[in-house]
C-alpha cells in the first residue's frame, strides 16, 4: 500500500508509528481521518528508464531537513530494523536506483526550493541551493545576477542531489571537472539521522563520501555551488567526420586549448532519423547528407564545441572560432555555426524532449548504458559497439567525448578508469530509446541483454572501461566496479550509514539489523 503524507514532526511519528502499529490499522490514507493526506501516485516507483517498477509502502514528503533527520533517527532503532530509505530527486535514474521497494521513498521536492545567490567581489561567488532544486531553476535565479554555475549536465531538469550523487558530467567537463568538483560545502543528512554541514575542511570525509557517492552516505539537504559571470551568449560549433581516428584526434585537440574552448562534445551519425534527431535544438539549414549503405558500414562522427562570449569582444569570438576551427579536419565545408544565448544554449535538451514529448516518444523505456572509457580502449570499444548493436535501426544519441581525468577529485566517490599519463577518457553515452511502436517487451530485454553485453567484455581488464551510473546487482560487480576503492567506500558506508538504510534502489546493500561489518547483496 503507498500513500503519500505531508510530512511535519508529528506525522513522522504518527506515520511511523502507524506503519509498524502491531494492530496494522492503516488501510488507506483516509484512515488517517483529519491529517493532511494526498491519494496514492505512481511516480515514486516510476523513473526515466521506465524499466524498473519497485514500490516502496510510503511516501514522505518533508518541508524540512529535520524531518528527514527525525526519520532517519527513529529508524536506526532496532524496532525498524527492515526499513530502507531512499530520496528521490527528478526521478531521471535509469534503473530503479532512486527506488525503495517497501520502503519509504523522500520527495525531495517537496521542500521548497531555496536559492540564495552570493556574489563576492574579490572571491568566489556561490549559491546556497536545497537539495532537491533543478538545476534549471539555479541557473534561471543565477542569471539574474549575472552569474550561472560552471559546469553542467546536458539536461538541466535534474536535481541538484541527484546530480551530485552521480557526477554530473557535460561538455564544460574537460575544463572544470565535474558537478561534484564545483560544489563547496554540503548539508546531508546521514543515515543515523546526524544532520551535518561538511566541505573540504569541515567533516571532509563526509563530504567526499557523498559527492558521487549514489546516495549511500546520506540525503543532500543543501548544497552550496561554485559560480562565475555567466556570458551573454556562445558561438555553438558542429562539424562532421567519416573517420573515427581523426574525429578523436581532434577532440582530443579541442580540449587540450581550454583558454579558447568552452565546451566539447560529439556524437556518432549512425542513420538519418539520429542525425535529423540531433540537430532539433541547433538552429541551422543543415545541407550535410550523409550516404548510409544498407550493410550499415557508414558511420559519422559529429564535434561540437563552444566558445563563450565570456568578456571577449563580438569580433573576437569569431576569430577564435576560425582559429579553432582551422586546426581541425573534418569532412570540407561540413562545418556550421550558430549564435544563441547562453541560456538557450545550456537548455537545448529541453527542446528536444519537446519534440519527442510531442511524438509520444519521451515516456518510454530508456535502456540508457553509460561508460568511462579510456583513451587507450576508446577504439576496440568503438568496434565492438557497432558489431553489438544495428546500426540502421538504432534510435538514440550515442555520445563520445573526451574528459581529463585530473579535474576529478579521486577523494570523492565517484570511480573513474586507469589511465594513460595524459589522463584523457572518453565518456560514452549510448542513449537508446524503446520506442513501445517497435520494441516489444522481448525486444526490450534484447537491448538490456546487449547492453550488459557491452559493459561486461568492456569493464573487463583489456578496455578497462568503467560504468556511469553504475548499475549492478552482485557484490562481485560492484567490488569489481569500485576496484581499489572498494574498501573506503565500504568503510564510509559503516562510519555514515551503519545499517545500510539509504538508497536500497542501487543494490549494493542489504538492510542490516544491527551493527555489523557484514555485507550483503540484494
Ligand atoms: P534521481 O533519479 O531522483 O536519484 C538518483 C540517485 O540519487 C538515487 O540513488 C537517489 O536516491 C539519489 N538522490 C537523489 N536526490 C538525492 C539527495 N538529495 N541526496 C542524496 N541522494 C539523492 N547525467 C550527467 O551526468 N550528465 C548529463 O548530461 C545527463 N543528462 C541526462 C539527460 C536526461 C534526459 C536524463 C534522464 C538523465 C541525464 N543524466 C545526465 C543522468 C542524471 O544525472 C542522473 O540520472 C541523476 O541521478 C538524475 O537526477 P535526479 O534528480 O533525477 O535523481
Amino acid at each position: 500500500m503507498e500513500f503519500v503524507l505531508f510530512c511535519s514532526r508529528i506525522n513522522v511519528l504518527v506515520l511511523l508509528f502507524a506503519l509498524f502499529s502491531p494492530f496494522k490499522f492503516i488501510q488507506s490514507p483516509m484512515d488517517f481521518g483529519p491529517l493532511n493526506f494526498l491519494q496514492p501516485t505512481n511516480t515514486s516507483s516510476l523513473d526515466f528508464g521506465r524499466i524498473f517498477f519497485n514500490s516502496p509502502f510510503a511516501v514522505l514528503r518533508p518541508q524540512t531537513p529535520k524531518e528527514i533527520s527525525l526519520l532517519l533517527t527513529v529508524l536506526s532503532s532496532p524496532s525498524f530494523s527492515k526499513v530502507t530509505v531512499s530520496a528521490r530527486g527528478a526521478g531521471h535514474s535509469i534503473n530503479g536506483q532512486a527506488q525503495a521497494i517497501n520502503g519509504i521513498v523522500i520527495e525531495m521536492d517537496s521542500m521548497a526550493s531555496s536559492i540564495k545567490i552570493h556574489r563576492k567581489i574579490d572571491g568566489l561567488s556561490y549559491a546556497d541551493v536545497s537539495g532537491g532544486t533543478l538545476w534549471i531553476e539555479l541557473l534561471k535565479e543565477s542569471l539574474k545576477e549575472g552569474l550561472a554555475p560552471r559546469s553542467w549536465t546536458d539536461y538541466l531538469y535534474l536535481t541538484i542531489g541527484g546530480t551530485l550523487s552521480n557526477g554530473g558530467i557535460s561538455g564544460q567537463t574537460f575544463k572544470y571537472g565535474p558537478q561534484i568538483s564545483n560544489v563547496l560545502q554540503l548539508d546531508v543528512v546521514t543515515g543515523t539521522g546526524q544532520h551535518v554541514t561538511c566541505s573540504s575542511f569541515q567533516s571532509p570525509d563526509l563530504f567526499h563520501a557523498v559527492l558521487g557517492g549514489l546516495g549511500q552516505f546520506g540525503i543532500i539537504t543543501s548544497a552550496r555551488i561554485l559560480l562565475e559571470d555567466a556570458p551573454l551568449k556562445v558561438k555553438w560549433v558542429r562539424a562532421f567526420y567519416n573517420n573515427f581516428q581523426i574525429f578523436i584526434k581532434d577532440q582530443e585537440l579541442l580540449i587540450s586549448i581550454a583558454d579558447m574552448v568552452d565546451y566539447v562534445e560529439g556524437f556518432m551519425v549512425l542513420n538519418e532519423q539520429s542525425l535529423h534527431g540531433a540537430f532539433v535544438s541547433f538552429p541551422t539549414n543543415l545541407d550535410f547528407i550523409p550516404q548510409f549503405h544498407a550493410d550499415s558500414s557508414t558511420v559519422y562522427y559529429c564535434i561540437e564545441f563552444a566558445v563563450s562570449y565570456h568578456l571577449r569582444m563580438e569580433s573576437n569570438v569569431d576569430q577564435v572560432v576560425e582559429d579553432i576551427s582551422r586546426q581541425l579536419s573534418f569532412m570540407p565545408s561540413f562545418i556550421y555555426n550558430v549564435e544563441v544565448s547562453y541560456f538557450d544554449f545550456l537548455n537545448r535538451v529541453r527542446m528536444e524532449e519537446m519534440s519527442l514529448r510531442s511524438r509520444g516518444l519521451w515516456d518510454v523505456s530508456h535502456p540508457w548504458l553509460n561508460l568511462f572509457v579510456p583513451k587507450s580502449g576508446i577504439t576496440e570499444f568503438r568496434d565492438l559497439l557497432l558489431e553489438s548493436i544495428s546500426p540502421s535501426t538504432f534510435e538514440g544519441p550515442i555520445l563520445v567525448y573526451p574528459i581529463l581525468k585530473d579535474k576529478w577529485n579521486s577523494n570523492t566517490s565517484a570511480v573513474l578508469p586507469e589511465t594513460d599519463s595524459d589522463g584523457v577518457i572518453y565518456t560514452v553515452g549510448i542513449l537508446r530509446s524503446a520506442n513501445p511502436n517497435g520494441c516489444s517487451p522481448q525486444c526490450l530485454d534484447a537491448i538490456l541483454q546487449q547492453n550488459r553485453y557491452i559493459a561486461e567484455t568492456t569493464t573487463g581488464k583489456r578496455i578497462g572501461a568503467k560504468q556511469y551510473l553504475s548499475h549492478y546487482s552482485q557484490e562481485h560487480q560492484w567490488r569489481q566496479h569500485f576496484g581499489r576503492k572498494w574498501d573506503r567506500f565500504l568503510a564510509r558506508k559503516f562510519e555514515f550509514d551503519p545499517l545500510n538504510i539509504l538508497a536500497p534502489g542501487q543494490g549494493i546493500f542489504n538492510r542490516k539489523y544491527s551493527k555489523n561489518p557484514t555485507v550483503q547483496i540484494q
